[in-house]
């Protein structure tokens, strides 16, 4: 990997013309669980120690947060460049604070550009903040050892990124080591070995663009997969429910229970039965929390969750409703 950093850390001051290319960088290092934008302190410790004593709470202190100016400037037009300077208004994220104990689901909500998936950025260390401290065990992220943070980050998003390489290849990225019952067992929980082992080759199977075509719920859990193999204390999903069809996104939600029962999580949520279970639920408007609470809560305050559970997840509800009335 080192050899692929170099080159692209050199191109990025070439600035708006990469964009391309470091977005899709950035989707190798989500796979990889490497985090490329910030360095260790000379004297950070290892984040084990702090798991070990406080468990994997996570907590946001009056977090801001401003993309740096090479990214800000190619989505500004030219005009709004000049204007960009030290605005507060133009920062991503403004006032952020939040903490979640050890064990519990945070979801974020908000319409899209309301800053979640920055936050979510910002609390597996991709970014630091430009103000404010962001914490998990007790431990300021810049304090703490990269390895031995990303050794107690799991992240799914929506991509799901399967290699083209074998299942057992794809899931050994997570735990080298690995027994092939070890992979069975993270198969297992991730509701996706009797596909695997339907296949002929099974865990040798060879999958991606030019392989087995996974569908995209398959893909999604294997990506399951690859981070219950790890055994994160920590977890952040980006869920997705576009392109599944509703056997896929039940057997995708099963397992996203599974990955959620045993871990902190920080969910970015678009399913109504996600955000029913969470502990907490962060509405987050233009780089704000304006609302935080449970569902039941926030639902009884009737603001702009209120709103977003009648726009966003109504066919959610309805759907469950139907639940209801059948069962
Ligand atoms: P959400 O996940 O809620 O849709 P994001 O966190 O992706 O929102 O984005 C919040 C804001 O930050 C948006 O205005 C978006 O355009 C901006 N943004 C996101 N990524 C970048 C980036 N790499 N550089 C500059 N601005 C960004
Ligand atoms: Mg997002």
């Amino acid at each position: 990997l080192g050899r692929l950093y170099g080159p692209i850390t050199a191109m990025s001051n070439v600035q708006v013309d990469v964009m391309t290319a470091l977005v899709s960088f950035e989707r190798v290092l989500e796979v990889l669980d490497l985090e490329p934008m910030v360095a260790d302190a000379p004297d950070a410790h290892d984040l084990a120690d702090d798991l070990r004593r406080h468990g994997a709470t996570l907590e946001l202190d009056r977090v801001a947060f401003r993309y740096p100016a090479a990214a800000e400037v190619s989505l500004a037009s030219l005009e709004d460049v000049a204007t960009l300077g030290n605005d507060p208004v133009s920062d991503t994220l403004r006032d952020v604070s939040f903490s979640v104990p050890a064990g519990a689901t945070v979801a974020l909500v908000g319409h899209s550009g309301a800053g979640k998936t920055t936050i979510s950025q910002l609390a597996t260390r991709m970014y630091d903040p430009t103000a404010g401290v962001v914490r998990i065990a007790g431990a300021d992220l810049r304090d703490v050892t990269q390895q031995s943070l990303h050794d107690a980050v799991g992240v799914v998003t929506q991509e799901a990124h399967v290699f083209h390489d074998t299942i057992a290849a794809n899931l050994r990225y997570a735990k080298p080591d690995a027994t092939d019952a070890e992979l069975e067992t993270a198969l297992r929980r991730a509701h996706v070995w009797d596909l695997v082992a339907s296949l002929p080759s099974g865990l040798e199977t060879v999958v991606g663009d030019r392989g087995y075509r996974l569908s995209g719920g398959e893909r999604q859990r294997l990506a399951i997969a690859r981070m219950l193999l790890k055994q994160p204390a920590f977890v952040v999903l980006d869920e997705a429910t576009a392109h599944l069809d509703s056997e896929s996104e039940a057997a995708v939600q099963a397992a996203l229970d599974e990955a959620l029962s045993t871990c902190t999580s920080l969910v970015i949520a678009h399913r109504l039965s996600t955000i029913r279970n969470a502990d907490l639920i962060l509405v987050l408007s233009e780089g704000r929390v304006v609302e935080s609470g449970t569902h039941t809560e926030l639902l009884g305050v009737g603001g702009t969750y209120g709103d977003l559970y009648r726009t966003q997840f109504a066919a959610d509800a309805a759907r469950a409703d139907e639940d209801v009335a059948a069962a």
